[in-house]
């Protein structure tokens, strides 16, 4: 028999419990707030009903009630009025990377020795206590003479001793005297003049100099690297192999150092199995794991791969729970409108706070994403495209920040689509496309199949073309920025120039 419960229809076969009128406010407090939690700014956009969320609500609901689940012989279910839709925000790819940033903090600093500081952020302005080089030295294997002594030419000089490099010659080049001297030699007391080996001769003692030489010439000047008290290395500087090399030069052995992120890995998936399992009918190698740690790792993070976890919600919450330790959280799957996609849910049972969750694009439509304290939380979605194109889009430049890099986004070319394109309207779609680079430019040619379980068209260093939310169809012959997923992508088979 029906009952009203405060404008909701109630169809029970048994009979109406005091607490199961109780447990349906509590879930209609449960919706209306899901439905406030999304940003009122963004565009709305109507989406399909959700039986999915309302179930999951009701079964947290009884969880709180301490209510048994329905038997079969007393089952109770929930009548929505008909053509009741939950409104979902599905914000644009630029508001939701805007959320991703404006929520993630930059890590704070730890020493490093330098040899491992390469591709690290510097979190110190480093002051040289030195000038380099420390002395003036010769860039040159020749003679060490006055300026004077060499402004015409044929000069003949008495030699008056050698200095090989690392040894200091305690007697000084005095008028019409020279010194032999090599690269990196300190160049002797009153010398301030280095004249090549090859623009002399030297014979009994006696070096003629054959060509006129400018005074100065050949001197590397002490400070002429560094100076004492120069800044040589910025806080926020990318450390590469110069920098490394500077840090050494001023002989700094360790440097402070942003952080890396902590990322942890989680795959979720009844039908997930390891890769050294043969899948059964119905069951996936988890490749997730494989293709996102590898991703973290080269954004800079230490990625944990968790171990695969089921769709059930206690086991999703609580290993939710283990991997929010690490400063990232990244799950796959279950982040859609299935009855078992339960990781919003969970999210929500461990107090993180909901940013967004469904983005305009495609693929990566059901993303979510939250904070808790400074910890992130990327809901990515199941299909192995799906949650490699939202790392590269969201996940990589937020490490980037956490791990103090300025620059956080990914490279992009423009290319001439080769061929056209039928693509999801109002979304943004990120096509995958393989560059070449042609007399004309770069052209992009798209993957035969841009279906997101096809993780093969994103191999062999293709890149995603940016197609613009406004389109429904890219045309062959325009051009469309395309973002560089590896550099490999950008490398060529011949020099940039013709080197002679
Ligand atoms: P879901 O987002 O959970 O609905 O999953 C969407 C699709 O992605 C399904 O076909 C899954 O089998 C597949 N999938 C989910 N997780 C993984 C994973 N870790 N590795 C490979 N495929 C997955
Ligand atoms: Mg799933």
């Amino acid at each position: 028999m029906p009952a009203l419960v405060e404008g909701d229809y109630v169809m029970l076969t048994g009979k109406i419990r005091r607490h199961l009128i109780e447990a349906v406010r509590r879930l209609r407090r449960t919706v209306e707030q899901e439905e406030r939690r999304q940003p009122g700014d963004a565009p709305v956009e109507q989406m399909e009903a959700e039986p999915g969320v309302a179930q999951r609500a009701l079964a947290r609901v009884w969880h709180g009630a301490r209510l048994a689940c329905p038997t079969r012989a007393s089952p109770a279910c929930i009548a929505w009025p008909r053509g009741a839709r939950y409104r979902s925000a599905v914000i644009s790819v630029g508001e939701a990377l805007r959320a991703v940033l404006d929520a993630t903090p930059v890590l704070g600093a730890e020493r490093v020795l330098l040899a491992a500081a390469g591709g690290r952020v510097a979190a110190e302005d480093v002051v040289s206590a030195r000038a380099v080089p420390a002395a003036a030295n010769s860039a040159m294997d020749g003679f060490a003479v006055r300026g004077d002594d060499v402004r015409t030419a044929p000069a003949r000089l008495r030699l008056i001793g050698s200095a090989p490099a690392g040894t200091l010659l305690d007697v000084p080049v005095e008028p019409g005297t020279a010194a032999k001297i090599f690269t990196g030699s300190v160049v002797p007391q009153g010398a301030d003049t280095v004249v090549r080996v090859e623009d002399t001769e030297e014979c009994d003692g006696v070096v003629t100099v054959r060509v006129p030489v400018k005074a100065g010439a050949n001197v590397r000047n002490a400070g002429e690297d560094i100076e004492i008290d120069a800044v040589v290395v910025q806080a926020g500087t990318l450390l590469g192999p110069a920098d490394l090399g500077v840090l050494a030069s001023v002989g700094r052995a360790t440097v402070a150092v942003h952080r890396r992120p902590r990322v942890a890995v989680m795959s979720t998936g009844a039908e997930l199995v390891e890769v050294d399992e043969t899948p059964g009918r119905g069951q996936v190698v988890n490749s997730n794991a494989y293709a996102l740690a590898a991703a973290v790792a080269d954004a800079g993070g230490e990625p944990t791969v968790l171990p695969i976890v089921r769709d059930r919600f206690e086991d999703i919450r609580d290993h939710l729970s283990e991997a929010a330790r690490a400063d990232v959280v990244l799950s796959t799957g279950g982040v859609s409108v299935g009855e078992f996609d339960f990781v919003k849910e969970a999210l929500d049972a461990l107090g993180v706070e909901r940013r967004f969750w469904k983005v305009a694009q495609k693929p990566g439509k059901p993303l979510t994403f939250g904070t808790r304290g400074t910890h992130l939380f990327f809901g990515l979605p199941g299909n192995p495209v799906s949650a490699l194109v939202c790392f590269a889009v969201y996940v990589r430049p937020a490490l980037r920040r956490l791990a103090g890099h300025r620059r956080l986004h990914l490279p992009a070319v423009e290319a001439t689509l080769e061929t056209p394109v039928k693509k999801a309207s109002r979304l943004t779609e990120f096509v995958r496309v393989w560059l070449s680079e042609r007399e004309e430019g770069w052209t992009a040619r798209p993957a035969p199949s841009q279906s997101s379980g096809v993780l093969t068209s994103l191999g062999g260093g293709a890149g995603l073309l940016v197609g613009p939310a406004t389109l429904d169809v890219l045309d062959a012959g325009a051009r469309y920025p395309v973002l560089v997923l590896a550099p490999e992508a950008l490398a060529r088979e011949t020099p940039v120039v013709e080197f002679a």
